[in-house]
């Protein structure tokens, strides 16, 4: 007869005992996501690295360089770097190729069908950023530096390319250029922060030589690394913002299925 009421205790003390384990464990969880929520890796972050042209496309050329081998170069390099730092990383191209819808490669809208093949690739990859890396080109030859371009009203990919600027002009003591609006409609459409990094001029003798050496467009790749990195320690969770798109109201070819490479 005694014993009746200190089962009773005991059942109740054991229900006690497992809310408390229940409890602790709800805030240890709680605790590890509002930890990873807030962690400044790059772990979980997918950027979609665009190496500008290709294929029928070289893009500028200078001396025998082709811009669209030293974008895809610079690009593996790149590649490489985020990786490195945990990061998922898609390439729009691995390889010498374009993306001109068969029959359809002359001419602006042809053009913008293909850069909507690249787009496509970051939009279905939910990514969190979109890197396209170019070279410039001008008649006057002692034109240089690199510059970085971010879609106009995007105050999210301003602040990337000025990060991304700052790493870069590291390597150029005497680059005075700064991050710059840029309308052009690859990085317009884009859902994500993107930006244009134009890794120099290939028509100056001086940039040129140095866009050859394999150094340098390591060095390249890490300072553009560095400022993606600095831009997730700015911004932890990768703010997508609503950017005002500018839709293009002109009808284009859909997007290729399985154009990703
Ligand atoms: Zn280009």
């Amino acid at each position: 007869m005694f014993q009746r009421p200190i089962i009773v205790l005991v059942r109740k003390t054991r229900i006690f005992e497992i809310a408390i384990g229940l409890l602790i464990l709800l805030i240890g969880v709680g605790a590890l996501r509002f930890n990873s929520v807030f962690s400044s890796d790059l772990k979980n972050k997918v950027i979609v690295i665009d190496p500008g042209h290709g294929g029928t496309d070289p893009g500028a050329k200078n001396s025998g360089l082709k811009e669209k081998d030293l974008n895809l170069d610079i690009s593996l390099r790149l590649r490489k770097v985020l990786e490195a730092k945990g990061c998922k990383v898609i390439l729009t191209r691995e390889v010498d190729k374009d993306f001109f819808l068969p029959g359809f490669v002359q001419g602006r809208m042809a053009k913008r069908a293909e850069l909507n093949q690249r787009i496509s690739l970051a939009s279905d990859n939910n990514a969190d950023l979109f890197i396209s890396v170019h070279a410039n080109s001008f008649p006057q030859q002692n034109t240089y530096g690199m510059e970085t371009y971010y879609p106009l009203k995007s105050m999210t990919g301003k602040a990337l390319a000025e990060l991304i600027q700052e790493q870069l002009t590291r390597l150029q003591s005497d680059n005075k250029r700064k991050a710059k609006a840029g309308d052009y409609y690859l990085i317009n459409q884009t859902k994500m922060p993107a930006v244009i990094v134009e890794v120099g001029f290939i028509s100056n003798p001086r940039e040129r030589k140095l866009l050859l050496s394999n150094n340098y467009r390591d060095l390249i790749a890490e300072a553009i690394g560095a400022g993606i990195d600095q831009y997730f320690k700015n911004f932890p969770l990768g703010v997508r913002e609503n950017v005002q798109q500018q839709q293009s109201k002109e009808v284009l070819p859909p997007p290729l299925a399985g154009t990703s490479s």
